[in-house]
């Protein structure tokens, strides 16, 4: 399929500066952004509200029905449950965790393809995860895949939770950090992963300018190529 504009996928791993990163090129570029983690917390509010076992023998009807039910809204930062702004809420490293379980389950991942898909479907937008690249995407026509050292990842986070006022110590944030990567690489469906034509960047002593302008530069020798 040919698009006018491109999708632009970026995945990596947590605390890698993918959102930092995307939503300063979809600016430049005048791209749409979509923060497709941010959907799966969405989905760990909504999912801790109905009392929801993540691992419960009958979480997969469950979700299945539970999504049936909810309204995901999003746009830029901003992002909507059943009309309720969750933007704030979704902060939360607890949610972070109950996403990352949730984010196994076969009908979480096809109704969160299904929406990604179709924001996509056009172009014109910077998709920020961990399968954009791999499985939402496959055809994206430009791909990173952002990684940085783990302890610059641990402090990144920290620093980011701390402004939001949580008291967690850095310890915990690299072991929680640590096995959320674990179980998104490890899992059976569209692991975390760089997809085989994907541009790999280490962000580790790297500015979000700099990073961007690289990103900038490979998407403009693509449109010349076009
Ligand atoms: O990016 P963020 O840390 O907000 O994502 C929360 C969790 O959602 C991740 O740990 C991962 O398990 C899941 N996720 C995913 N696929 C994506 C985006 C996020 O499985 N495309």
């Amino acid at each position: 399929m040919t698009r006018a504009r491109p999708v632009v996928a970026i995945d990596g791993p947590v605390g890698a500066g993918k959102s930092t990163v995307a939503r300063a090129l979809a600016r430049a570029l005048g791209f749409a952004y979509v923060n497709t983690g941010a959907m799966y917390r969405a989905v760990a509010i909504a999912a801790r509200a109905a009392g929801i076992d993540p691992d419960g023998a009958g979480r997969e009807a469950e979700l299945t029905r539970l999504l049936e039910r909810i309204e995901i809204r999003f746009d830029g930062d901003r992002i909507a449950l059943d009309g309720r702004d969750v933007s704030a809420a979704i902060g939360d490293p607890a949610i972070g965790d109950l996403a990352s379980r949730l984010s196994t389950i076969a009908a979480v991942r096809a109704r969160m393809r299904e929406l990604q898909r179709a924001a996509g479907r056009d172009g014109g937008v910077v998709m920020e995860g961990r399968d954009i690249g791999t499985a939402i995407f496959p055809d994206a026509e430009v791909k990173f895949f952002l990684t940085a050292d783990v302890n610059v990842r641990a402090a990144r986070r920290h620093a980011e939770l701390a402004a939001q006022g949580a008291t967690i110590t850095l310890a915990a944030v690299r072991d929680q950090l640590i096995e959320r990567d674990r179980r998104d690489r490890e899992r059976t469906l569209a692991p975390l992963r760089p997809a085989d034509d994907a541009i790999e960047i280490d962000s580790t002593g790297h500015g979000v300018a700099e990073v961007v302008a690289r990103m900038r530069a490979r998407i403009d020798q693509l449109a010349r190529a076009r």
